[in-house]
């Protein structure tokens, strides 16, 4: 609720605190048990931010962050360290999250023995059981990181995440780094332990694509904010906001009869430390409006589950364009 990350931009060898950059900058959402939030964006829009502040592995600047109850924000950190066994993170880069100097059954070990979980014979026979349950062989925990393709060593990942049976995974562009065709193998994998595990997702990708068929609800963010957020079926059926439509215009259909137009974005992201003003989306939208220079659009509900932070959808704008058609 409310959660904000402000990074201080400091200068000079005071370190005096010269600006900051805005990278998760007020935005609210919530994640139902079982389900599958896809968190979307540019690199720098503040995803990735957005995940580790859920995590407190950095400290929020300002908001609440509830889970199953509790304020996490609240907690010490011994609790929030015993919390973290019911949260966990999947990473991009499997390859830099995992030891090189580690076999696998120690890598895999590692967090019972952080929770206290379980005995040495105990733990030894869930790490083989558990490199089962990702499609791998008991046999694989003798062996190092480096001996693994990529695919497998997500798959590592995921085994790692799930050795302290947690409730929530953070999964932050778990597949970005894998070929595209082992990508839906890691993807299917995901959905499957899902089920088995009854598993809450936050899915964090840069395309939409990526999340479309895992995800139950969709939250696009740019520049720090959420500009849109709703079930996956009115998202990808009905994107509201420009932003969204333009990504999914890129986003390639699987039917060559079906074409369709994609909507170029002009312009580089702007700079976050210098955000523009009113909508920061202004600099590159095509509908662009007076207003959107000067006033930051809110994060409405336009339709049931679907929320919109665009002035197109404002209720006076509506009302123009009626009075408009009325005129005619
Ligand atoms: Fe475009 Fe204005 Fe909507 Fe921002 S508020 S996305 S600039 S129309
Ligand atoms: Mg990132």
């Amino acid at each position: 609720k409310n959660l904000k990350k402000h990074f201080p931009i400091k200068k000079g060898i005071f370190g005096k605190t010269v600006g900051h950059v805005k990278a998760v900058d007020d935005i609210s959402f919530y994640v139902n048990e079982g389900e599958t939030l896809g968190i979307v964006g540019e690199s720098g829009c503040g995803k990735s931010t957005t995940g580790r502040v859920l995590m407190r592995l950095l400290e929020p600047t300002e908001g609440e962050i509830e889970f199953d109850g509790k304020n996490l924000i609240d907690l010490s950190v011994e609790e929030m360290r015993k919390t973290r066994r019911d949260i966990q993170m999947v990473f991009q880069d499997p390859y830099a999250s995992l030891n090189p100097r580690h076999t696998i059954g120690k890598i895999l070990e590692e967090p019972l023995i952080v929770h206290g979980i379980l005995n040495s014979k105990e733990r030894k026979k869930k790490v083989e059981e558990f490199l089962v349950i990702v499609g791998l062989h008991p046999f694989h925990a003798k062996r190092y990181p480096h001996q693994f393709s990529g695919g497998q060593r997500q798959r590592i990942g995921i085994a790692r995440a799930l050795m302290t049976n947690p409730k929530l995974i953070i999964a932050d562009e778990p597949v970005s780094a894998l070929d595209v065709s082992i990508q839906a193998q890691v993807l299917n994998l995901m959905q499957d332990l899902q089920e088995e595990f009854n598993l809450t997702y936050i899915f964090i990708a840069h395309d939409l694509g990526v999340v479309r068929h895992i995800s139950d609800r969709v939250g696009v963010m740019y520049l720090g904010k959420l500009v849109e957020i709703s079930d996956s079926e009115s998202l990808y059926e009905k994107p509201l906001h420009p932003y969204t439509q333009a990504l999914l215009s890129a986003v390639p259909v699987p039917d060559p009869d079906y074409a369709k137009e994609q909507i170029i974005i002009e312009g580089d992201i702007p700079n976050p430390a210098n955000p523009p003003s009113g909508c920061t989306f202004h600099t590159r939208c095509p509908f662009k409006m007076d207003i959107c220079t000067v006033d930051s659009p809110k994060l409405v509900e336009h339709t049931t589950g679907h929320s919109v932070a665009c002035h197109l959808y404002d209720e006076s704008q509506v009302g123009n364009d009626i009075k408009q058609l009325e005129g005619s």
